[in-house]
């Protein structure tokens, strides 16, 4: 109601309950996802950058696949 903000991966309207905690993006697999856009899409990292190692492999893979583009 404040802003009319919407997620930058999905488009989807942020939960107001979850939002803030996630800001700008919906919910936290839509900020993992950003995050490994420009990661994976900027960098050849060979290191583990998983800050404080929150994010598991299977996060990452999990993430990935929401990576495929439709087009192609
Ligand atoms: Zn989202």
């Amino acid at each position: 109601m404040i802003q009319p903000l919407t997620c930058p991966v999905c488009g989807k309207t942020p939960d107001p309950t979850t939002g803030a905690q996630t800001s700008p993006f919906c919910s936290e697999r839509c900020r993992k996802v950003d995050f490994f856009r420009w990661w994976d899409g900027r960098y050849a990292i060979v290191e583990d950058l998983a800050p404080g190692g929150a994010l598991s492999e299977l996060d990452l893979l999990d993430a990935q696949e929401s990576l495929q583009p439709d087009d192609q």
